[in-house]
């Protein structure tokens, strides 16, 4: 167990939602974290996979600089600014053709996309078109549209009824597959290329193809939560690219703006044609502020320079951890991930392996009972991947 360093309740005034280690974070510097005792923490969960820059990058930092600078940080989606824009054309042109809606987190992004998706589908098949088909282990977010689409009962039944019209199928299984997508009654089919806290799970070989394939025999959207996996993550700029198959509909939000809170929808010309002013909306959405540092960060990790050194990297962290399993198979069952996102899934609670490791000063996150889950930043200096993977490897029972 963790002795006594995992308070069980929120202390003072927050809502207690979290069970959170007592330690605080006063300063961040790269891929390092240090407590209010000075007591230095080596990050491998950043931030959840937001902080792909790391701590005080000062590519986010010059970017903020440079916003406030301008002197607008905030418009509303009344007004035309600049960096929405030249963010939105950037994204395009590192993607595919398509239009940009701009918003502020992953769980908004989804339910903007499923609202995208199932405008166009009505305009083809009528309001029976509407239904959702999600996979098994999947996570899309935690409000009702995106909870509705996530397959963890324990989150969603305390808050059904949810939105109605989502099929759970497994990736690994073409019949369901078949028998689930509908021409009649499917708007969207959505999808983790390589799944996040469903475990860390690259799709099975084959089943992205599969579902483009499907969606277009079927008038049906094909939806990328690239939410996790993208934006350099899998040392591909999107993990989609691995395969050569492309979504309708993208989905992005965690390391957008590099720890400023973003999310983006990237819809194709026949789904963005299908929506008007008026269709969906946000405040805060695409802001100055937000988009000046997400330009930022995009052409930081955009830069096939520095996706060959995540590819590197990645390829270090999945030698150092295949050698933990070889020597620890009575507690290491498989490895699994692409570029710098890695599980370990384990025989034993990975929430006592999280917490052993972080008393020794490395900071990693779980995915699931019994996987540990790596997301450093995507610049870790090299050296310290086999320092995290030791102290990780010290932490198993
Ligand atoms: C984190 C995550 C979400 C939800 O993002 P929030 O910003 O927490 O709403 C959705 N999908 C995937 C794949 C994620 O990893």
């Amino acid at each position: 167990m963790s002795g006594g360093s995992v308070a069980t309740a929120e202390p003072g005034a927050l809502l207690g939602l979290y069970r959170r280690p007592e330690v605080v974070f006063v300063r961040g510097e790269g891929p390092w974290l240090e407590d209010a005792d000075g007591r230095r923490y080596l990050d491998f969960t950043a931030g959840i996979g937001v902080t792909a820059l790391g701590h005080g990058s000062p590519v986010v930092a010059d970017a903020v600089r440079a916003a406030l600078d301008d002197g607008i940080i905030h418009t509303s989606n009344l007004f035309r600014t600049v960096p929405g824009e030249a963010l939105a054309e950037a994204l395009v042109a590192a993607a595919f053709p398509s239009r940009v809606f701009f918003c502020n987190s992953g769980a908004e992004a989804v339910e903007a996309a499923f609202k995208f998706a199932r405008r166009w589908a009505r305009a083809a098949g009528g309001a029976a078109k509407h239904e959702i088909v999600a996979l098994t282990g999947s996570f899309h977010g935690r409000l009702f549209g995106s909870l509705a689409a996530t397959d963890r009962p324990a989150y969603r039944e305390p808050f059904e009824p949810l939105m109605p019209g989502v099929r759970f199928v497994d990736a690994a299984d073409p019949d369901a597959m078949d028998a689930a997508v509908s021409a009649e009654r499917t708007a969207a089919v959505i999808a983790e290329p390589v799944q996040g806290e469903g475990g860390v799970r690259p799709l099975p070989p084959g089943a992205l193809e599969r579902m483009r394939a499907l969606c277009d025999a079927r008038g049906v959207a094909l939806v990328f939560d690239e939410i996790q996996c993208g934006l350099g993550r899998t040392g591909r700029l999107f993990a989609h690219e691995h395969v050569g198959v492309r979504p309708d509909l993208l989905v992005l939000a965690k390391p957008l703006a590099g720890g400023l809170p973003m999310g983006a929808v990237l819809a194709a010309p026949h789904v963005a044609d299908a929506l008007e002013p008026g269709d969906h909306g946000t405040t805060f959405g695409g802001g100055p502020l937000v988009a000046r540092v997400a330009g930022a960060v995009l052409a930081t990790l955009a830069d096939p320079a520095f996706l060959e050194g995540v590819r590197r990297r990645g390829a270090r962290l999945e030698d150092a951890l295949r050698r933990v399993a070889e020597r620890r198979p009575d507690v290491v069952t498989e490895v699994r991930g692409m570029g710098l996102m890695w599980g370990v899934e384990l025989t034993a609670p990975a929430g006592d392996v999280v917490a052993r490791a972080r008393e020794s000063g490395l900071l990693l996150a779980s995915a699931g009972p019994q996987v540990v889950r790596l997301l450093p930043p995507l610049n870790v200096p090299g050296a310290l991947i086999e320092r995290a993977v030791s102290l990780l490897e010290e932490a198993l029972p």
